[in-house]
């Protein structure tokens, strides 16, 4: 399918926030896409709309069994005032294999990609200037056939929105407390825990508050079987430098296969540091930090880029990473993708992809 995307602009342009009013999420840009899907038959219809509700049947089956699965990534303002998408292909991949998950029709890759382009281009105003801020993009798919049978619906809208973000370290890039999580799970193998579904997240609502109220940042899941394997924080995959590697936890089949993750395991590889993906056993972490062989804890993810963790608490302790200060590596993986993320390095591997307004 090689569709002409409509483009209907709008008569109300919104007024711009300045970019130390941004916030993650809160603020929508002038535009969406939206495009409609019946099962076996594809996609139609793909347009940009001026930004608003849309309209749904309260019987559609989102509303209802969460048939439903998103993306998220970002467009970064380069040094010649163009937009810059970082790794999108990975996106369109990955958002297909959320789809053949949950049952729901792919969406051709370039069709994603042209989509995520258009709107971008439309938008282009709101990518906002200063250092560390950046368009966050959120393509999602949603079952809307009116139906409450417990079936794959025959209906979907495909749509992207578009939110001015700004920088996560406003306050520098400091590190966080994470609770390493041993009432709760995410997910086990066999379910939805390597789809970017909005299930996985609603059922991890919880295990978040805990965290909260112990004053940890996120929280950090165990296998769902045993408990004993470190799996992933919820919104970002988790890295050790354990003994001078570089270990992360495997793909299992109940972690979302993340693109920092591979982006990081990459850099590192090119910098000659050793890189292990295996099972990481929680008392391996904790036994490590007690006598001195972990160096540094570090979440990966689009939204941060790297979070460094300065402590772990587990079973009621507080454990300290290093010297609970952000580590080299962290600092080092952070510098080199923000800036290639900006087109303020080179960048070796044809990660970025320029928006052509
Ligand atoms: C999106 C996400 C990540 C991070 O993936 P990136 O592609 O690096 O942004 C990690 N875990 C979960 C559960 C996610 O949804």
């Amino acid at each position: 399918m090689k569709s002409t995307i409509a483009v209907t602009l709008t008569d109300k342009p919104k007024p711009k926030p300045h970019d130390d009013e941004l916030f993650f999420g809160r603020i929508f840009t002038d535009h969406m896409f939206l495009m409609d899907g019946v099962a076996d038959q594809g996609w139609t219809n793909p347009r940009v709309v001026p930004y608003g509700p849309i309209t749904l049947d309260p019987s559609a089956a989102v509303l209802h069994y969460s048939q439903e699965i998103f993306e998220g990534l970002k467009a970064y303002r380069s040094p010649r005032d163009s937009a810059l998408l970082f790794r999108p292909d990975k996106n369109a991949t990955r958002f297909n294999r959320s789809a053949e998950r949950m049952c729901m029709p792919p969406v051709e890759e370039e069709m994603f990609l042209d989509a995520v382009k258009a709107l971008v281009a439309t938008d282009k105003s709101w990518v906002p200037h200063s250092p560390g801020t950046s368009l966050y993009i959120r393509p999602a798919m949603i079952a809307t056939e009116a139906f409450l049978g417990v079936r794959p619906a025959k209906s979907y809208l495909f749509f992207i929105i578009l939110s001015p973000v700004g920088a996560y370290y406003a306050e520098g890039f400091n590190p966080v407390k994470i609770l390493v999580e041993d009432k709760y799970v995410r997910a086990v193998k066999g379910g939805t825990g390597a789809a970017k579904t909005g299930g996985n997240y609603a059922a991890s609502l919880a295990a978040g508050e805990e965290a909260h109220h112990h004053g940890c940042a996120q929280v950090l899941y165990l296998d769902g079987v045993e408990r004993k394997y470190v799996e992933e924080v919820g919104s970002m995959n988790i890295a050790f430098m354990l003994d001078g590697t570089l270990v992360t936890p495997s793909l299992s089949g109940s972690i979302l296969d993340g693109v920092t993750r591979a982006t990081v395991l990459q850099l590192a590889r090119d910098w000659n540091i050793p890189v292990s993906e295996r099972q990481v056993a929680v008392d391996e972490v904790i036994t490590a930090a007690g006598n001195g062989r972990l160096s540094e804890v570090f979440g990966t993810g689009t939204a941060a880029v790297i979070s460094p963790v300065s402590h772990l608490v587990y079973k009621g302790e507080h454990i300290q990473v290093g010297n609970g200060k952000v580590g080299p590596l962290a600092q080092r993986l952070f510098d080199e993708i923000s800036d290639i993320q900006r087109g303020l390095k080179p960048d070796p591997h044809g990660w970025v992809v320029e928006v052509r307004a």
